[in-house]
């Protein structure tokens, strides 16, 4: 049915013709995330699209004009490791000198598509309606020509800079890594703690050991100062033979007995000179090493942990890179940017850093300066991409000044509407308030260049804002050929650009401009879009996707440049939590703890895995995902609202639906109460964009239809009183169905459909408009009293099943001590099948069965029999039978007979002769053997 229905929305051109009738309407504009289209389709896609498309069908029923452009991310780091598996290249330098920049981003390139149609086709299947004719991507020139004109604007606000600064950095991708993706690499793992001896030179503690501590041994041939705070308590101490300085409250990492020679207070300490481990840096002599080599103060030094004193290598932390610069020490590398010691670092030249680590280790022990190691668990940063170990690394890059604008930030984040609502002042604005200044460059190849040309003469920077602006403009923006392009500078020498390439989250960043290729063209377009009403992906995008749109659109719109003023990139964010399996862990291709989503949309349906992203979970926390759990939701909701409307359609014809609705039953009057009481709230559920809450009202709405309306009224059209009763409860019921159909169009879009057409004949339910609530049926007394009905009867029907009794078995009596109205005592008496229901001191089901009520029972359970053979002879319910019966129960069938013949539509009864009819059943009634046959007249 659901491929039936998208064959349908394509052939007809449905998603076009819901833009088209709404093409004056006002705008409800959407930003969507582009993904990487590198790699195959995965259920997070399938449950962010869910979401964007339920909220978007839902705009779009209420009146507006929902443009839903789609993009692909193109560039970045995903790609390049993906081509160096594919091409076996293990190093930056491997492809700039051997395989060379240009065939590299030849191969990214062909690459970035690779699983596009898949994507398209898992989307499609998913019933995510876009525009993925009109699509753009990231590595479009015109794409990269925004980008570019983001970065100037930026850089005219002096909001650009480059600087020496600490980077978390992947020696193996050779590129310094982001704040918010070093956040998604966290892991335990064990590294060398080690206790250094550096022998103070001169003055009164001459000859006598500082202490130091680290847990990267590798940064030791960097050493240039040690670190103490002046307010802490120090001691030497006499071990064995030595003396040993270090901090009062640290002694107990002392391995032998001391004694105590003398107490120091950190201020006694700064200036001290001492003989650093290795001379790699002496012999180098790079400006500022007459600062190196004495103990300064700082407050980074802690007593939880070390020695309360502290090794610092300029270039390799942050601490230590803020203190080289106030005491003007050497900014000087011995490590490359491939991770390896450099020429300056003599014997461990060209080894990896970490795996130096022990040939250090051995190195100090040989020469006694260490005085002890221990293994030290910690959680440590990896590479998210290629699980390499980061290095802390003073790099040259472009940053963004964010710490300059961060009020500003702030600000903008609470015009902001997050779903859910804990995010803004959680974990968003906490982001917001330690934001770091963003380090936007990276060393790499396959990414929109920097637009920046530099005189390695004189220093001057030309940063380019458009394409216009270059004197010979290349076919292809990308690198090589970008780096071909030269400028004269005033000074007489060449203004080359420099080699980096942009962040790629700086790219999807400026989705909002560079999709329309702002401000070179569709100017008005992109500022009637800014900022979108909605956006949505998955909760890491905190600190990715919804933080880089923050950034750059709180930065554009710190004064208008087209965009407005003081503006956020979008007004409502829902961030989604992660699929995990049944057990806890995250949906991993390795551990293949997820069904195919084929087997998903072949066996239960686009409908049914939607409605259970939709319902089952709170937006925001993560998902418990199993096929068992998706078939529970077919079960409970698609398949039960299915088999409503096909009772329906069974019983009512469509010329029985024609007068106006005018109702006087109370089960009518209640199941249209709540509908429109679904209705009222959906819509305000839905205009916060509370998905959950909205889509558990139409659960709970079918479940009350199917369990409770259906359940009662099936009579009032099997087997109606009059014309008029049964044109009523026709009529209710499909109200109800359209109404219901309407509602849960933007969450289930392909049932919905199906049900509407069938039941109006019109052609989409997505081109109606979503409905409103009719207020003057709503009747919240009835709905209390229909309740409490709803409780007694289920209380009355437990008591049944204890007492073992049948429920085909009529009883007597229920004794209730609630006062209930007429009409709702009589719904309550069908239900549980019993003579009356009255008030009384307690509750009370009279469970006696005298001889009236047994034959009673008797007769009812015939009834049931004779509709199973006639089901089994396939008859339908305008189908007259005559029925046959052969057994001691000719009494039985007179005294029944009219009975008999209304409720199994026989006109005619007898005792079966010799010749049987086609279709008979042997039961047993009252201990006694009864045959019954039928057949159709
Ligand atoms: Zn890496
Ligand atoms: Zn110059």
């Amino acid at each position: 049915m659901e491929e039936e229905i998208l064959d349908f929305w394509n052939k007809e051109d449905i998603f076009e013709k819901t833009l088209e009738i709404r093409q004056d309407a006002d705008l409800f504009s959407f930003y969507d995330g582009p993904p990487f289209a590198t790699g195959k389709p995965h259920y997070g896609h399938i449950l962010a699209s869910t979401i964007k498309d339920s909220v978007l069908r839902y705009k779009t029923m209420r009146g507006y004009k929902v443009p839903r452009r789609v993009g692909w991310d193109c560039h970045g780091l995903p790609v390049e490791n993906l081509i160096e598996k594919e091409i076996d290249v293990n190093s930056k330098r491997e492809i700039e000198e051997e395989v060379g920049i240009e065939k590299f981003n030849k191969k990214c390139k062909d690459s970035v598509f690779r699983c596009v149609d898949d994507f398209k086709e898992a989307l499609t299947r998913v019933g995510r309606w876009a525009d993925y004719e009109n699509d753009y991507s990231t590595m479009d020139k015109e794409y990269t020509e925004s980008v570019w004109w983001v970065f100037k604007k930026l850089w005219d606000k002096k909001l650009i800079y480059k600087d020496y600064r600490i980077s978390p950095y992947c020696p193996r991708c050779g590129t310094p890594i982001s704040n918010f993706e070093v956040n998604q690499g966290y892991e335990m793992t064990t590294d060398p703690s080690v206790f250094v001896k550096m022998k103070v030179r001169i003055g009164k503690l001459k000859g006598a050991h500082l202490l130091a501590w680290t847990t990267t041994p590798w940064t030791l041939p960097g050493n240039v100062a040690l670190v103490v705070d002046e307010e802490f308590d120090y001691v030497l101490v006499k071990v064995k033979n030595e003396k040993l300085i270090l901090a009062e409250k640290r002694l107990e990492i002392l391995e032998e007995d001391f004694k105590i020679e003398e107490k120091l207070k950190g201020k006694d300490l700064i200036g001290l000179e001492y003989e650093p481990p290795y001379d790699h840096m002496k012999k180098a002599k790079p400006e500022g090493i007459e600062n190196s080599f004495k103990v300064y103060s700082a407050d980074f030094v802690t007593l939880e942990e070390g020695t309360g004193i502290v090794h610092t290598a300029v270039m390799y932390g942050e601490d230590d890179f803020q203190l080289g610069k106030e005491k003007n020490l050497p900014f000087f590398h011995l490590v490359d940017e491939e991770g390896k010691f450099n020429e300056y670092a003599g014997d461990f030249k060209e080894m990896f850093v970490k795996k130096a680590d022990n040939k250090i280790l051995e190195d100090l022990e040989e020469r006694d300066l260490l005085y002890k190691k221990e293994d030290y668990n910690h959680s440590y940063p990896f590479c998210w991409r290629c699980d390499t170990p980061l290095l802390y690394y003073a790099f040259e890059s472009w940053y963004v000044k964010v710490t300059s604008f961060k009020d500003e930030l702030i600000e903008n984040n609470k015009k902001i509407h997050w779903v859910p609502e804990h995010l803004k002042d959680g974990r968003f604005g906490n982001w917001l308030e330690g934001a770091k200044d963003w380090s936007v460059s990276r060393n790499r190849f396959w990414g929109a260049p920097i637009p920046v040309w530099e005189c390695e003469d004189c220093d001057r920077v030309k940063v380019v804002g458009s394409v216009e602006e270059l004197e010979d403009e290349p076919e292809d923006l990308h690198r090589p050929h970008i780096d071909e392009v030269v400028f004269d500078c005033e000074c007489g020498e060449e203004m080359k650009r420099v080699e980096e390439v942009f962040d790629c989250w700086f790219e999807s960043g400026s989705m909002p401009y560079a999709q329309r290729h702002y401000p070179f063209e569709d100017k008005e377009k992109t500022e009637e879009a800014f900022p979108a009403d909605f956006i949505a992906e998955g909760m890491d995008q905190t600190r990715g996707w919804f933080y880089t749109l923050h950034v750059l659109a709180t930065a554009l719109t710190l004064e208008d440049v087209g965009l407005g003023e003081g503006n956020p990139a979008y007004k409502n964010v829902i961030a989604n939590g992660l699929l995990l399996d049944e057990t806890g862990k995250k949906l991993s291709k390795r551990l293949r703890n997820y069904p195919e989503m084929d087997h998903i949309f072949d066996n239960y349906g686009a409908d049914s895995l939607r409605f259970f992203l939709l319902s089952s979970t709170k937006v925001g926390e993560d998902y418990r995902f199993s096929e068992e759990r998706v078939k529970e939701t077919n079960r409970k909701v698609i398949s039960t609202l299915w088999h409503s409307y096909r009772f329906f359609n069974t019983y009512v014809e469509k010329d029985e639906l024609t007068d106006k609705l005018e109702v006087r039953n109370s089960l009518n009057k209640w199941i249209l109460s709540k509908v429109n009481r679904v209705n009222k709230l959906i819509i305000e559920e839905m205009d916060d964009y509370k998905l959950t809450q909205s889509s558990r009202l139409i659960e709970e709405l079918i479940d009350d239809l199917s369990n409770w309306y259906i359940r009662r009224s099936r009579r009032n059209l099997q087997k109606p009183e009059s014309k008029k009763e049964k044109e009523e409860f026709a009529k209710t019921f499909h109200y109800c169905l359209v109404k219901i159909a309407k509602m849960m169009a933007p969450y289930s879009p392909f049932i919905a459909d199906k049900l509407f057409k069938e039941l109006t004949g019109k052609e989409s339910v997505h081109l109606a408009d979503y409905p409103e609530p009719e207020e003057k049926y709503l009747d919240e007394e009835l709905e209390k009293k229909m309740e409490t009905a709803r409780d007694l009867a289920q209380k009355a029907l437990s008591k049944r099943a204890e007492a073992g009794i049948k429920v085909r078995q009529p009883l007597s009596k229920l004794i209730v001590t609630e006062k209930l109205d007429k009409h709702i005592a009589d719904i309550l008496k069908k239900e549980i099948n019993v003579k009356e229901v009255v008030s009384g001191k307690r509750f009370e089901l009279i469970t006696e069965i005298d001889s009236e009520l047994k034959k009673e029972g008797m007769a009812r359970e015939t009834v049931r029999r004779v509709q199973h053979l006639r089901k089994k002879a396939g008859l339908t319910p305008d189908d007259k039978i005559k029925l046959y019966y052969r057994g001691d129960f000719k009494d039985f069938f007179s005294e029944n007979e009219k009975y008999f013949k209304k409720e199994t539509s026989a006109e005619k009864i007898e005792e079966m002769g010799k010749d049987h009819p086609e279709w008979t059943k042997e039961i047993e009634i009252d201990d006694r053997k009864l045959i019954l046959g039928l057949e159709k007249v």
